[in-house]
């Protein structure tokens, strides 16, 4: 069965060696790559892995130029990317239409590390113009071991911007809410615009647990993805394979999804 990760991270070879033990540090996680385009690739074909969805994070108006032409960039082989907008900037919803001309596959906004709470008003044009592009945005969902105390993506108020801009494609990354499983159930579980990603489950969900969200949600729309270099794909792998879903629809998820929603061959 073809693997495809929806959820990577790398960073340019030129900072790829001080921000993943920085982020380490401050996170408290272990990293499994050495951060870098290359070794990343080189990684996921060790581990069988077809390719990756890199989802890049602009943490400043400022950022924003340079990020999306280094996801423009990174972008050949078996490596996809995400743009990254910052949601104050002034120019962020022109940058969003250079995302689209750059041919990346959606944005990413990490609240947590962007400083900003998903229902502020100051977000919601961002969520109009995405709709409007055909953009998907993925979202950090759930409590992110940065900002611990703080929630910026709960999973309540994702479900009112999904109602709100229902022709947006939203992937609710962590199942819907890392570490926040109930709430995911609760508030996301079955809307028809909303994917989740598998990233990072293996470290708060038993197959057991993944496998009844993925019921109440929907096979056809779950995503295989790891959060590398925070997790690996052998453990998101293992987690996957251990729930009791059928091979059809253990591979949906592992690739047919991914290559459905953003029109690719895995
Ligand atoms: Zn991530």
């Amino acid at each position: 069965m073809k693997y495809f990760d929806t959820h990577i991270h790398f960073f340019p070879d030129t900072l790829a060696g001080k921000a993943l033990p920085r982020l380490s540090g401050i996170c408290k996680c272990p990293y499994f790559t050495d951060g870098t385009r290359g070794g990343t690739a080189a990684a996921l074909a060790e581990w069988g892995c077809s390719g990756g969805m890199a989802l890049h994070i602009a943490t400043t108006a400022k950022q924003q130029t340079s990020v999306n032409n280094f996801a423009a960039e990174s972008q050949h082989d078996s490596i996809r990317c995400f743009g990254s907008v910052f949601p104050y900037a002034e120019n962020a919803l022109e940058e969003m239409r250079r995302i689209k001309e750059l041919g990346l596959y959606g944005i990413k906004l990490h609240p947590d590390y962007q400083e900003f709470f998903i229902g502020d008003d100051a977000a919601l044009p961002i969520y109009a113009e995405a709709e409007k592009l055909g953009l998907p945005i993925a979202f950090h969902t759930g409590r992110d071991p940065y900002s611990p105390s703080l929630v910026h993506c709960p999973p309540d108020v994702l479900a009112k911007i999904a109602d709100l801009f229902p022709n947006l494609t939203i992937i609710a990354a962590h199942m819907g809410g890392m570490d926040m499983p109930e709430a995911a159930a609760q508030y996301l579980a079955g809307k028809s615009n909303v994917y989740f990603d598998t990233a990072f489950a293996s470290h708060f969900l038993t197959p057991g647990q993944l496998e009844e969200l993925i019921r109440l949600h929907g096979v056809d729309r779950v995503l295989f993805a790891t959060d590398c270099p925070w997790s690996t794909f052998p453990e998101e792998k293992a987690l996957l394979e251990a729930t009791g879903l059928k091979p059809a629809e253990k591979e949906q998820i592992a690739c047919r999804n991914a290559e459905s929603l953003f029109g690719i061959s895995v």
